[in-house]
């Protein structure tokens, strides 16, 4: 039977443009439907709005920093990584650098160039893309995917891409329909949860807002249930809000946090912040007793203030019980210590995280026990493929999200296409490499 498309592709995201990108270059005649009247909209957003692309890491720690089925993703990596994906946008003209923690952005931090890139580049490629057209239903027949069904219209196809995102910043367009239309296939989706996502505390200070917006560099957070058992160690930057801790540090424990309360809501958990993450607590003291020794008259929020902002010096005297403007000779011992394990573990009553509507990611998705990993395509219902955020994968920020993206989105693309064909040789003869 002919069909309308080779590959028709359910989402216009970094997973599904990518997808398309890939079936066509592949041979295949592509359809790309997206609901909303651009593509792109969470790309746009991705890394404060300048596209973190990818990261410079290698695939090991890549998978290192994908704690949601990092496994999974591994053969995807190989076969289109993190430098492939710059090499790609590099031959769209799209120059890249590299930032702090490995993280990739274009060099102009436009994020408006990299999708319009990868439009242009579809264009070229001869992928027929079809703005405010939501899927609303797979067709499906004897355990074959045959086409994509949205409102009127039917599309046939040799294979479907679906790759609808998650369930976070649902203006962006990821409201979940692809989760339902994975189910209605007879997929099973695992327990959705906010990942990478900031936490929430009830402790006073930080309601009270005494530290609202204050960042911190490259501290440690660890995370303990309620009998002291260590759940979550990560280090990075956080920012204090009014109802907790946002930024990267805080964001890569968040997802520890949800889970734990995902499993039990009234988990009791207490998060531990070491200030001087390069320094040991003995090494604090000493540098505290050279400082004391060399100006014992001074207040000790004064002394303190030179190692940390003055309002966070504010909240570890309330803590610590100690009056401000204490000459820091006078102040005894016993109270050092306490100031001491304060900053070297300054502890948090962690209620929980931001919902999932505010999270960066979705964890959770359609099982990847249920999907081939060299070929993202269902193990239940043939010719069917899924990419991206759409799967139970979740990764910390840093770009990794979105090189998960676009590795299985070009696995999900170059698979359907090929199947379509006898032979891999019949592609290698397109002659489009990335290495
Ligand atoms: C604020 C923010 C910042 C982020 N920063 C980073 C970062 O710095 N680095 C990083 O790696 N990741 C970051 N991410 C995560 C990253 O953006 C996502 O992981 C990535 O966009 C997922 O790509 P995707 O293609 O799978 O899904 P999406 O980007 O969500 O795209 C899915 C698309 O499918 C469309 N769609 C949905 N349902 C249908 C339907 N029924 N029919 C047709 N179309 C449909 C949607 O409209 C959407 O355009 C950030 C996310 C957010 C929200």
């Amino acid at each position: 039977m002919r069909k309308d498309y080779d590959v028709v592709v359910v989402g216009g995201g970094p997973a599904g443009m990518m997808a398309a990108a890939r079936a066509a270059e592949c041979g295949a005649a592509v359809l790309l439907l997206e609901k909303n009247r651009q593509l792109g909209k969470k790309m746009l957003i991705t890394g404060g709005g300048r596209c973190n692309l990818t990261n410079a890491a290698d695939i090991p720690e890549m998978v290192d920093n994908i704690p949601g089925n990092g496994r999974f993703v591994y053969s995807s990596l190989h076969r289109f990584s993190g430098q492939q994906v710059r090499a790609f946008f590099g031959k769209l003209g799209i120059k890249t650098k590299v930032e702090d923690h490995g993280r990739i952005f274009p060099v102009n931090n436009r994020s408006g160039d990299v999708v319009g890139a990868l439009e242009r580049y579809l264009r070229q490629l001869g992928v027929r893309v079809r703005l405010e057209t939501g899927a609303k239903g797979l067709v499906v027949e004897n355990h074959r995917c045959q086409g994509v069904a949205a409102g009127e219209e039917v599309f046939t196809a040799g294979g479907v891409i679906v790759a609808t995102g998650g369930l976070s910043y649902a203006h962006t367009g990821s409201t979940g329909e692809g989760h339902r239309l994975a189910e209605e296939a007879g997929h099973r989706i695992t327990a959705l949860f906010p990942a990478a996502v900031a936490i929430t505390c009830s402790d006073g200070w930080i309601k009270g807002r005494a530290v609202q917006g204050l960042s911190l560099e490259n501290v440690n957070l660890t995370l303990y249930n309620g009998k002291g058992k260590r759940l979550a160690a990560e280090s990075g930057d956080v920012i204090f809000t009014h109802w907790g801790l946002s930024g990267p540090g805080a964001l890569r424990v968040g997802r520890v946090v949800a889970l734990e309360k995902q499993r039990d809501p009234a988990a009791v958990l207490q998060g531990k912040l070491d200030l001087f993450s390069e320094r040991t607590a003995r090494n604090l003291e000493e540098d505290l007793q050279q400082c004391i020794s060399a100006a014992a008259k001074k207040s000790v929020k004064n002394l303190i203030s030179s190692l940390l902002p003055e309002r966070l010096v504010k909240v570890l005297l309330d803590l610590a019980e100690v009056a401000p403007e204490t000459p820091a000779g006078e102040v005894i011992k016993a109270r050092w210590n306490t100031l001491i394990s304060l900053m070297k573990g300054l502890p948090l009553q962690v209620t929980g995280t931001r919902p999932l509507e505010e999270a960066t990611v979705t964890g959770g998705g359609v099982s990847i026990k249920e999907i081939n990993p060299r070929t993202m395509e269902s193990t239940k219902i043939k010719k069917l493929y899924f990419a991206g955020e759409i799967l139970d994968v979740d990764a910390h920020t840093g770009g990794f999200n979105m090189q998960v993206a676009f590795s299985t989105g070009y696995v999900a693309g170059e698979a359907a296409a090929t199947a379509l064909r006898e032979t891999l040789d019949e592609v290698d003869s397109v002659g489009v490499n990335y290495d």
